[in-house]
């Protein structure tokens, strides 16, 4: 049976692991495979949203496998999506639509910076696990920016590209770190500020619209053309 991506579908919540503080990753098992490609987003109705009573979340899985979703999911106090998921344990039915969104890396572009910010690092992951199966022999970039130790995740995954992929290397910048930090200490743009004078790249861009604003001022105040700069908001 043909599945519109308009209608909600059911989903299984099979797994909610804390990966980070407030953050989880979620399993969602579906009741067919949706296949979609890297990048691209879910809705999940929320009964009590406002206004349009359901919020839309990246992929973080590899679509090679279809027959689940895991979603990368922050939680604020007082989110209705947010307070919805805390109320939600493994084994209950969840809604979904799509996917939606055109956010995926174009086989053209080469080289290819991401700069994510928390859980934009969402699409990128899934982006990277196809690029790992297709050893995708590109130069990536990442650059991962979150506030401190406690936000971070994910870089079990991050190591394991550096093996697995070509020419891949990542960047991770911690705003407000601990003492103890002895990495990079500042936000993306800073790090990116550093390591692009003069960028040609083509960039993508996911996560908070602060970080995608002053990226895009800077890569823009540096000359780089328009088109080479692709976002996702999240809000
Ligand atoms: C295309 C797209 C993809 C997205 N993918 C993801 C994803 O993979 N993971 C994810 O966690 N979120 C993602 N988001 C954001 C998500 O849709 C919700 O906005 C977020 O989960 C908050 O929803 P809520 O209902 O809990 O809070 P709301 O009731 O909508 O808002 C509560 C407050 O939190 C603020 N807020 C919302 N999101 C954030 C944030 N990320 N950081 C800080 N403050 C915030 C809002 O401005 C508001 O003030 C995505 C958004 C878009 C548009």
């Amino acid at each position: 049976m043909e599945i519109r991506r308009s209608e909600p579908r059911v989903a299984v919540l099979t797994a909610a692991d804390l990966v980070a503080r407030d953050t989880y990753i979620y399993r969602l098992q579906l009741d067919q495979p949706l296949p979609f490609t890297a990048g691209q987003f879910v809705n999940l109705t929320v009964p009590d949203a406002r206004p349009r009573g359901e919020r839309s979340y990246s992929v973080w899985s590899s679509p090679e496998d279809p027959s689940y979703l895991d979603l990368c999911i922050k939680l604020f106090e007082g989110g209705a999506a947010s307070e919805y998921l805390r109320g939600s344990t493994v084994g209950d039915t969840l809604a979904i639509r799509g996917p939606f969104g055109i956010f995926s890396v174009k086989p053209e572009h080469d080289p290819v910076i991401f700069v994510a910010t928390a859980t934009g690092l969402a699409p990128f992951r899934s982006m990277l696990e196809v690029a790992v199966t297709a050893k995708d022999p590109r130069r990536f970039r990442l650059y991962f920016g979150v506030r401190d130790e406690g936000d971070l995740f994910g870089l079990d995954d991050l190591e394991r590209y550096t093996r697995a992929l070509p020419d891949f290397a990542f960047q991770v910048c911690l705003s407000r770190p601990s003492a103890a930090w002895s990495g990079f200490t500042g936000r993306v743009t800073n790090a990116l500020s550093a390591d692009f004078p003069t960028p040609t790249e083509h960039f993508y861009l996911c996560g908070n619209g602060a970080m995608i604003e002053e990226t895009r001022d800077l890569l823009k105040g540096r000359g780089l053309e328009r088109k080479h700069i692709h976002v996702e908001k999240y809000y």
